[in-house]
């Protein structure tokens, strides 16, 4: 529902950002459709949001009025967490999320402490860089825990934002990817960014997953992923909301298979997916919508119907 609300005034600390892109997450449906609960309501969600600092509370110093930054899912951290500023830092028991705890970016204005806003690569407009602060990042984590330097063969499943990311990170890795969709569109768009094999998740691929990550929110997924997977391999369920994982024979995990979450992400995980996406360079694919076409996007991002991320632009 669009709606007129104050303009945020920056605390201590944090910035005040004119918004002018905000990507979509299926994160965002999960709230929206009640399956994972906010801190309060109404709340304004999202949370892969560019724009420039235009306000700084006081003590906020980081950036420069007018520059451009970009604001993910992570939203702040207990400086007193016993993980505060390690590579586990995503499990503080207190951490706050942008659009979940806080006010996100399907918004004009939206503030958030320094420290937990980024610099964007110059390579990438507003539109372009805003799929790469959920989408890419979370990608990231779960393909770094995923193992997937420890063998060739890289599994998806589930092709949309994230994936479209995480596949040209693994092709620039120098790894095979084989993707896993039922979406003919999704089909399509892994091919032609070059996926090694295309299928659904009860086709039986060519070669034997050493690695594998899911990021649709369904748990039966993760099963069929162990079923191709080699022995050793790593299988990392990526969803902040998922079904049920369904009961499997001990035989698919023995052999030393490991099956784990990823969840969030650390600060970390966010600047080392911006250093690679300009390396690589990545390129999102968006697909654009104006603020007040927020629900179309969710509707569209549910159906499969969006190739890469969708994105609100604002005026
Ligand atoms: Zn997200």
């Amino acid at each position: 529902m669009l709606n007129e609300i104050a303009d945020p005034t920056p605390r201590a600390n944090q910035i005040r950002i004119k918004i002018s892109a905000c990507a979509v997450c299926h994160t965002d449906l999960h709230i929206c459709e009640g399956e994972i609960h906010p801190a309060f309501l109404p709340i304004v969600p999202g949370h892969q949001i560019v724009g420039v600092v235009e306000q700084q509370g006081s003590g906020a110093h980081r950036f420069a009025i007018g520059a451009r930054v970009g604001v993910p899912w992570l939203n702040w951290i207990d400086a007193d967490c016993k993980w505060f500023g390690t590579d586990r830092e995503n499990l503080c028991e207190n951490i706050r999320f942008t659009g979940f705890d806080t006010n996100g970016g399907y918004a004009e204005y939206v503030c958030v402490d320094e420290n937990f806003a980024y610099a964007l690569p110059d390579a990438f407009d507003d539109v372009h860089a805003a799929p790469l602060l959920c989408a890419g990042v979370i990608g990231y984590r779960a393909l770094r825990l995923s193992e997937i330097e420890r063998g060739e063969t890289l599994g998806l499943y589930g092709f949309g934002a994230s994936a479209h990311i995480v596949l040209q990170i693994a092709r620039f890795w120098k790894k095979r990817v084989l993707v896993f969709t039922r979406s003919e569109l999704h089909k399509q768009n892994a091919r032609a960014l070059g996926a090694d094999w295309v299928g659904s998740a009860d086709e039986m691929p060519p070669y034997k997953l050493d690695s594998a990550v899911n990021f649709a929110p369904v748990g039966e997924l993760v099963v069929r992923a162990l079923e191709w997977s080699e022995r050793g391999a790593t299988v990392v369920h990526a969803g902040v909301h998922s079904t049920p994982i369904p009961t499997f024979d001990y035989a698919l995990l023995y052999h030393e298979r490991t099956l784990r979450s990823a969840a969030n992400s650390t600060r970390r995980d966010v600047q080392e997916l911006l250093d690679l996406a300009s390396k690589i360079p990545l390129r999102t694919q968006v697909t654009t919508y104006a603020l007040a076409d927020a629900n179309r996007a969710l509707q569209d991002v549910k159906h499969s119907r969006v190739s890469g991320a969708a994105v609100l632009q604002m005026k």
